[in-house]
């Protein structure tokens, strides 16, 4: 959690959004269900046996873990990769290869089969047209740039600001603000959905957009279809600027 002061809407003697921020994983693209469906696809073609149910959630947590430690700055991408590699061939009582980062790079094909945008994202981002709009996330730029081509979201996307790019990740307010400098706009013209209440909302409101969660369970307050969004900002008292031409 960040210690920084949310800037209120009171404050802002303009209302308007003039571009629009998205978190990538669990946002645009369905994280969840392809890190599951992945590792089961994974172990069944290793040969493990079982229902796998178990061995999905143990690596779930360990993705957890190790990516924490990439995002705290202990270790970098691959270096992450490899020990969470290494930790799961332990809990399965398998050996660990030479080089287990291969080992996780296996997995990674797996997952990547299995990516999918929500059902909601395309005529979101259609509800948006002549809005830029960019993708700030806690992932590495160039491989969140892969897997946004990979679900054919890439062309809708002004800029792709990651960790490595703002040097700080979410909810640091200054990898926010380098998604507002890529578009363009001050952070009181700019807003961010994403999934996760700290991380995400606490941390753009911190950095002066306004920041909206994203959930389609409909559990909590804030938005549980994107293409509500333009209509959630009207209904707040937000004017969403469109420039025309690009529409
Ligand atoms: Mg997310």
């Amino acid at each position: 959690m960040t210690t920084a002061q949310p800037i209120a809407a009171s404050r802002r003697t303009d209302r308007t959004i003039r571009a629009v921020l998205f978190d990538i994983d669990d946002t645009l693209i369905d994280y969840q269900s392809a890190e599951q469906q992945g590792i089961r696809a994974y172990l069944r073609e290793l040969g493990v046996p079982g229902c796998l149910d178990d061995e999905a959630r143990v690596w779930k947590r360990l993705q957890e873990i190790h990516f924490e430690r990439f995002l705290a700055g202990r270790v970098d991408y691959a270096g992450q990769a490899a020990a969470l590699a290494a930790d799961m061939l332990d809990r399965l009582g398998l050996p660990r290869p030479p080089d287990p980062y291969r080992w996780f790079l296996g997995y990674r094909e797996h997952y990547e089969k299995h990516l999918m945008v929500f059902p909601d994202v395309r005529g979101a981002l259609r509800s948006l047209s002549g809005v830029p709009l960019g993708a700030v996330t806690n992932s590495n730029s160039e491989y969140a740039r892969h897997k946004l081509h990979r679900v054919g979201l890439i062309g809708s996307l002004k800029c792709v600001v990651g960790v490595d790019v703002a040097g700080v990740p979410k909810p640091d307010v200054r990898i926010f603000h380098a998604g507002c400098a890529a578009l363009g706009v001050a952070p009181e013209e700019a807003m961010y959905v994403g999934d996760r209440q700290d991380s995400d909302v606490d941390g753009a409101h911190a950095a002066g957009l306004l920041g909206v969660r994203i959930d389609r369970t409909g559990s909590v307050a804030g938005l549980s279809d994107l293409r509500l969004l333009p209509e959630w900002l009207n209904a707040n008292g937000w004017r969403l600027a469109r420039d025309s031409s690009k529409a």
